[in-house]
């Protein structure tokens, strides 16, 4: 095969252009921005150089490089930077290829400039293709990410710079065979890749710690998982010819198991720069048999598929561990949620069971949560709603939703409370597995509202008392003139509404001063009264009797003509008159005033005070007749015309 020294050089502009994006900030002074280009374009230098070295410091005498890190420099920059500084990052990467080569290793500057080529080709061809199937920032901390990168790249790409590079290699160098160099550049490179460009992206992502995001700090046990490491390799790669590669695999496990990403990307460096190294020295397991050629390629194959596979395993679990942990966060927004409102939240089993309560239910209840755990929710439910609960159950099991439930419950000391609130039923595969609800403290509204309720009874029935007594004469127990005037207010109002007649009779006691004077005022009380009951004994359901005043008396006679009321008069004057009074016979005068429907013309009785003036005339006309009887208003006025 040819010589190593000054064959391939590539370029390619890393990691420091990775983090653009957050330089497009607005308040990103211009300044600060040159110098982070400038800064950056530096790392990548420097790491593509050194890797340029690292490359043919691995390579094997007489073979063309067997790692090739600036494959996976290159890609990882092109990744990091925006499309549009592609081209800086591609003539930094000439640069780079032209100091290595020619500055360094004594290459012609145009075999340089074609391998500048053609690693460009190849770098470009990932960036673009990856960049096309995943539009994100390449953080390498993806399941996706990391298969992207190791399939599109490690196999796609890097088979273009083999393809690319073989032709450049047997143009320029007599003896080569294209298969061969082919095989080699594409081997080579694809290790480079699979190990340098997660190890660039991973440790230029911006806004990540070093500390592992799930490890905490456990800087101690990284220090000693990469010494074992590094022992461990070098006892496997050192002196002697053991076949036990397979030595290292624990250590890779407990790194990709218990540490960042990054930790896994850098033990895949560090090992296989130690494998390479002491197999290129003759010793080792993959310097034991077949020829040189064979030796390189089975360690290239080993460190390719374990740098890849461990690397898988490692963002796996940190992927699981993203999860867990949006779970955990989600449940403890829940957990937060339930635990600090005021609401009483509770879930049971179909047993009865309490599988969850809420602060505030625990506080109301008066429960501690280790209580709980045996806890059946009948013990909780005050005794006497527990057929409720269990009609409210079955309803919940059938699939129905119940809110304004209302329950009593007891608190651990024996107080009732009472709860209001709703309730519903989890159903996993058909079939009812918990019930859950939310409930609410309303004991004092529901004492406040009883209290308010036997207040507003006790009013109604002050103020039924005090209409009462504002309504009734004391002594008779009739309507006073007050109730009187009311009704008769309506009753004339409903007569014209309806067209119907109303008639009026105002009574007044015959000489009643006279008795008093001579049986005195008790006597004449008890008089009183009993007219009372013989007008209320005499009179229709309808009428409407009350004390006028004094030794007066009104009865309202609703649709009942002038005819019908001298009738009705006449039957009053007549039941006082023969009523047996003990002490002496007692008559009564009588005038009546009809509201009709042809009074309305003829008359000026049209309310109730006319018709109480036109009763009085009346009245006034039978005292002045003689006593003991009954005139009609109308008769008033034709006897006083
Ligand atoms: P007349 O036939 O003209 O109506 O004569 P009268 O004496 O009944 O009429 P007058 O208006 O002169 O007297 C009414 C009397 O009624 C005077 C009063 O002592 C009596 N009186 C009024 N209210 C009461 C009462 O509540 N109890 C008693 N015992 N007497 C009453
Ligand atoms: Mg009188
Ligand atoms: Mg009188």
């Amino acid at each position: 095969m040819g010589p190593s020294d000054g064959m391939r050089r590539k370029t390619g502009s890393s990691s420091p252009q990775s983090r653009l994006m957050s330089d497009h900030s607005p308040d990103t002074i211009c300044s600060n921005r040159i110098s982070n280009h400038v800064l950056r374009a530096f790392l990548f230098a420097m790491l593509y150089v050194s890797g340029a070295e690292l490359g043919h410091l691995l390579s094997f005498p007489g073979y063309f490089a067997t790692y090739w890190p600036p494959a996976g420099i290159f890609l990882a920059a092109l990744l990091r930077t925006p499309n549009r500084q592609w081209p800086a990052v591609i003539l930094l990467a000439l640069i780079c290829n032209l100091v290595s080569d020619v500055g360094l290793h004594n290459c012609t500057a145009t075999l340089s400039v074609g391998f500048w080529s053609v690693n460009t080709a190849e770098a470009l061809t990932g960036a673009w293709l990856l960049r096309r199937l995943l539009p994100v920032n390449f953080d390498c901390d993806s399941l996706r990410e990391v298969l992207a990168v190791l399939l599109v790249s490690g196999v796609l790409n890097t088979m273009v710079g083999a393809t690319l590079g073989a032709l450049l290699i047997t143009q320029s160098f007599a003896g080569e065979t294209y298969s061969s160099v082919w095989h080699m550049w594409w081997i080579s490179d694809l290790l480079g890749v699979v190990v340098f460009a997660p190890a660039a992206l991973t440790l230029t992502a911006p806004s990540r710690r070093w500390n592992s995001e799930y490890a905490g700090n456990r800087g101690p046990e990284a220090l000693l998982a990469l010494a074992c490491l590094v022992t461990t390799s070098q006892l496997i790669y050192g002196p002697g010819q053991h076949p036990l590669a397979f030595l290292v695999f624990p250590i890779l496990m407990w790194i990709a198991l218990r540490f960042d990403i990054r930790m896994i990307c850098v033990a895949n460096v560090g090992r296989s720069i130690v494998g390479i190294w002491n197999t290129e020295q003759g010793t080792g397991p993959f310097a034991t048999t077949g020829t040189i050629a064979d030796q390189i390629l089975h360690l290239q194959v080993f460190l390719s598929l374990t740098s890849g596979s461990f690397l898988v395993l490692a963002v796996v679990v940190l992927e699981r561990y993203r999860a867990a942990r949006v779970l955990q966060e989600s449940e403890a927004r829940y957990r937060d949620l339930l635990e600090n409102i005021d609401d009483l939240v509770y879930s049971v089993n179909n047993e009865g069971m309490i599988l969850y309560t809420n602060r505030a239910w625990r506080e109301t209840l008066g429960y501690s949560q280790d209580e709980l755990n045996s806890l059946n929710i009948l013990k909780v439910i005050h005794p006497g709603d527990h057929v409720k609960y269990r009609q409210k159950l079955h309803r919940l099991m059938q699939g129905e939703n119940l809110s304004q439930i209302e329950m009593r419950f007891m608190t651990s000391a024996g107080d009732t409370l009472i709860l209001e609130g709703n309730s519903n039923c989890r159903f996993v595969d058909g079939q009812p597995t918990a019930t859950r609800s939310i409930f609410r403290d309303i004991t004092d509204r529901r004492e406040h509202e009883s209290q308010l309720d036997s207040y507003r009874q006790r009013l109604e029935e002050a103020n039924r008392q005090l209409k009462l007594l504002a309504t009734t004469d004391a002594l008779t127990g009739l309507q006073n003139r007050r109730a009187f005037q009311e009704r008769l207010v309506e009753e004339v109002e409903r007569a014209q509404r309806y067209g119907q007649p109303v008639s009026l009779l105002l009574l007044d006691v015959d000489h009643f001063k006279q008795f008093n004077d001579s049986f005195g005022h008790l006597v004449g009380d008890e008089v009183l009264k009993q007219v009372s009951r013989i007008l209320e004994a005499t009179a229709r359901i309808s009428d409407y009797v009350a004390r006028f005043g004094g030794e007066e008396f009104a009865i309202i006679l609703p649709s009942t003509d002038s005819c019908g009321a001298l009738i009705l008069a006449e039957r009053f004057r007549e039941a006082i008159a023969s009523e047996p009074f003990p002490d002496r016979r007692i008559t009564a005068s009588l005038g009546v005033a009809t509201l009709s429907r042809q009074s309305h013309g003829l008359s000026d009785i049209i309310d109730g005070l006319t018709l109480i003036k036109g009763a009085d005339e009346a009245l006034y006309f039978s005292k002045q007749n003689g006593r003991n009887q009954v005139h009609l208003a109308g008769e008033l006025h034709h006897a006083l015309a």
